[in-house]
């Protein structure tokens, strides 16, 4: 049998789920448009008053330069930052673990 490779699609559909079950969190997907900002993480909102951005990785999948570039001035600016692999890293990152 072979192992079916996991999504990013899917972690990014798993997260929003279990973050969007928590109450006080607003959680959106950045989709990648003309009109965006190209590098930008794959999640933004807003948790006990705090703006976040979680980039969304495969496990074994590794940041790209430019990811790593536009988390660390999302960084500098206050959000809370991140790079998820798992639903429970991105509760991890947003406080929310249970
Ligand atoms: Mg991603």
């Amino acid at each position: 049998m072979r192992i079916q490779p996991v999504l990013e699609k899917s972690i990014v559909g798993s997260i929003v789920k279990a973050v969007k079950a928590r109450p006080g969190v607003v959680i959106r997907k950045r989709h990648g448009t003309a009109m965006g900002v190209a590098g930008d993480p794959d999640l933004y909102g807003t948790v006990g008053g705090r703006h976040f951005e979680i980039e969304v990785k495969r496990p074994g999948s590794r940041l790209t330069e430019l990811q790593a570039q536009r988390l660390r001035e999302w960084a500098r600016a206050g959000a809370i930052t991140g790079v998820a692999h798992t639903v429970e890293d991105a509760l991890r990152i947003l406080g929310l673990e249970a």
